[in-house]
C-alpha cells in the first residue's frame, strides 16, 4: 500500500474496529481518479455488533437528563468547529465538492447541531381531558435504537445534523455512511467521546448498501431508519424493513423545476437557476433545479445568459479557494451521466452548451485529466415527457422547456412522480402566490433557490420522501408518542 493512502476504522462501542470479514474499500478522490484513503468493508456481523453495542448504552442515555444530552452535544458542535479544517478537506477528498461548498456546510451543520441540541429541553407532551376521573395525558420518547442511512453528496453535514436530532432525543444509534464517501462521517464520529459522549451512543458501520446498509435495515433490534438517498434505494430499505415494520423517515430524489416568468428579475433569475444546478455540488444535489422552465417570450435569450454566465464558471480542484465547481463523485456517476447526455441527444434534446468531460476539460494538467469532470450542460427540448426530463441525473445537467403561461407552467412542473423542491421566478406577487399554491413539492422557493435553514422544515412530497426534518418539531421523527390515563374514581 502506498504511503500516503491512509486506513480509517468503524466505531463500534467507542472502540476503533476493522470489518470484521477484515475487508476493505478503496476511497477515491475524484478530483484525480487516485486511491486517497481507505474504510473497512462492514457487513451484517459487524451492524449487529453495533446495534448491540447501542442497545448496551440505551438505557443511560436515554435517562441522561435532557439539559446534559444537550450541553454533550453542543461540546460535540464545538469540536467539529474547532476541526473545521480538517473536517472540510475529508469531506472534499472523498466527494470533490469545492471548498466555496464545505467549508460553510459543515460550519452550518455545527450551527444546526447547536440549535438541534437545544430541542432535547422542548420535548413536551399533550393534557388531554377526557374525563373528571382521570388524568390523560401523552408523552413522547425516544423509539430505543435507530440506524442512520446518509448518501455521498453531503455526508459530514447530514450525519451532523440527523445524529444530533437522533441523540437530543434520547435515542441510540448506528450509523450506515456511503461507502464512496465515509472518512469524513468516522473523523467526526472520533470526537464524539472527546465531547463527553459514552461509548455505544453513536456507532459507525462502513459498507456497501447492500451487505451493511441492507443488514441495518433489516436488523430486528432497530426500530427506526432515518435514510436519505435514492428513491430506488428508498424502495429496498422499505421493504427491508418489513420484519420489525420499523418507522421510516426518507428523504429521497428529485426532479425540480426553476420555473422564469417573463416578468422577472431576469439577472438575478440567471444567476440563481445557474447555482441551482451547476455549482450546487456540481448539480448532485436532492434539490437541484434540473428543471429550467422559461416563459416562451424570454426562452432564447434567457438560456443565452445562462450559457454566458456558466461558461464564467472555474472548475478545478476542490480546495482551491477561487473552484466554483468540482468534480462529479465517482466514476460510476461519470459515466453515468454522459449516458444521460448521450441518450437525451438521441431521444432528440438538443444540446444548447456543455457536454464536454474528463480529459477534454484539462489537457495540459495530468492530475486533473484523471478526474471525474463534467462541464455545465444544458439540454432544450419541447417535449416533458423525455427521460431527461424524468430521471434524476445527480450532475451539472440541466434540461430547459419552454412553456405560455402559468397553468402550462404548474402542468409541466408538477407532471413527475417526485415532488422536491420548486423555484418562482416573478415581480407579480398575486401570480407567485398562485404558484405556491398550485406546485406540488416539500419546498417552494420565490426570487431566490436552494436556500435551506435549520429552524424551516424540509421534506418531499411524492416520491421524493415521507416525514419532515429541520423546523422547531425535527426531534419529532425521532420520537414515538404513549397515551396515559390515570384512574381515579
Ligand atoms: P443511494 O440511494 O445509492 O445511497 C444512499 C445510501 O444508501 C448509501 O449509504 C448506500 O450505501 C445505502 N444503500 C444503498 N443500497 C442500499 C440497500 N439496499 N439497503 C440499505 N442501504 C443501501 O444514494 P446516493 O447515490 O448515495 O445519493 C444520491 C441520492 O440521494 C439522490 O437520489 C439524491 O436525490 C438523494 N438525496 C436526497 C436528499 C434529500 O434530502 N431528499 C438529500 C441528499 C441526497
Amino acid at each position: 500500500m502506498a504511503a500516503n493512502i491512509t486506513d480509517h476504522l468503524q466505531l463500534i462501542d467507542g472502540r476503533g474496529c476493522p470489518a470484521t470479514g477484515n475487508g476493505w474499500i478503496d476511497s477515491i478522490d475524484p478530483s484525480t481518479g487516485r486511491i486517497w484513503a481507505r474504510i473497512p468493508a462492514g457487513g451484517a456481523s459487524d451492524i449487529d455488533l453495533a446495534v448491540r453495542a447501542a442497545a448496551r448504552a440505551l438505557p443511560a442515555w436515554r435517562e441522561t437528563a435532557p439539559a446534559q444530552r444537550a450541553a454533550l452535544l453542543r461540546s460535540w458542535a464545538r469540536l467539529v468547529r474547532d476541526n473545521l479544517d480538517t473536517l472540510w478537506r475529508l469531506d472534499a477528498a472523498d466527494n470533490g465538492r469545492p471548498r466555496r461548498e464545505a467549508e460553510p456546510a459543515i460550519a452550518g451543520a455545527a450551527m444546526q447541531m447547536e440549535y438541534v441540541a437545544g430541542l432535547a429541553e422542548t420535548i413536551t407532551g399533550t393534557t388531554v381531558s377526557v374525563s373528571p376521573t382521570a388524568s390523560t395525558y401523552t408523552v413522547r420518547e425516544p423509539y430505543g435504537v435507530v440506524g442512520l442511512i446518509i448518501p455521498w453528496n453531503a455526508p459530514l453535514a447530514m450525519f451532523l445534523a440527523k445524529a444530533t436530532a437522533a441523540l437530543a432525543a434520547g435515542n441510540t444509534l448506528v450509523v450506515k455512511p456511503p461507502e464512496i464517501a465515509s472518512v469524513s462521517v468516522l473523523a467526526a464520529a472520533e470526537l464524539v467521546a472527546e465531547a463527553g459522549i459514552p461509548a455505544g451512543v453513536v456507532n459507525i458501520v462502513t459498507g456497501e448498501g447492500a451487505s451493511a446498509g441492507d443488514a441495518l435495515a433489516r436488523h430486528d433490534d432497530v426500530r427506526m431508519i432515518s435514510f436519505t438517498g435514492s428513491t430506488q434505494t428508498g424502495r429496498r430499505i422499505t421493504e427491508a424493513s418489513t420484519g420489525n415494520l420499523k418507522a421510516l423517515s426518507l428523504e429521497l430524489g428529485g426532479k425540480s423545476p426553476n420555473i422564469v416568468f417573463a416578468d422577472a428579475d431576469i439577472d438575478a433569475a440567471v444567476a440563481g437557476v445557474t447555482a441551482g444546478i451547476f455549482t450546487a455540488s456540481a448539480g448532485q444535489a436532492c434539490i437541484a433545479g434540473s428543471r429550467i422552465l422559461v416563459q416562451d417570450s424570454i426562452f432564447e435569450d434567457f438560456i443565452e445568459k445562462v450559457r454566458l454566465r456558466a461558461s464564467q464558471m472555474t472548475l478545478g480542484s476542490p480546495p482551491d479557494a477561487g473552484t466554483d465547481m468540482g468534480p462529479v463523485v465517482s466514476r460510476v456517476q461519470f459515466d453515468r451521466i454522459r449516458g444521460y447526455i448521450e441518450s437525451a441527444e438521441a431521444d432528440g434534446a438538443k444540446l444548447a452548451f456543455g457536454g464536454r468531460s474528463g480529459s477534454e476539460l484539462f489537457p495540459r494538467n495530468e492530475d486533473l485529466a484523471g478526474g471525474y469532470y463534467i462541464e455545465p450542460t444544458l439540454l432544450t427540448t419541447d417535449d416533458p415527457g423525455l427521460q431527461i426530463c424524468r430521471e434524476e441525473v445527480f450532475g451539472p445537467v440541466a434540461v430547459a422547456l419552454r412553456f405560455s403561461d402559468e397553468a402550462e407552467a404548474l402542468d409541466i412542473a408538477n407532471g413527475s412522480t417526485f415532488g422536491l423542491a420548486a423555484g418562482v421566478w416573478t415581480q407579480n406577487l398575486p401570480r407567485a402566490q398562485r404558484m405556491i399554491t398550485g406546485l406540488d413539492a416539500g419546498t417552494v422557493w420565490v426570487n431566490t433557490y436552494r436556500r435551506l435553514h435549520w429552524a424551516l422544515p424540509f421534506g418531499g412530497h411524492k416520491e421524493s420522501g415521507i416525514g419532515t426534518s429541520n423546523g422547531p418539531q425535527t426531534l419529532d421523527e425521532w420520537l414515538e408518542q404513549k397515551s396515559v390515563w390515570i384512574e381515579y374514581s
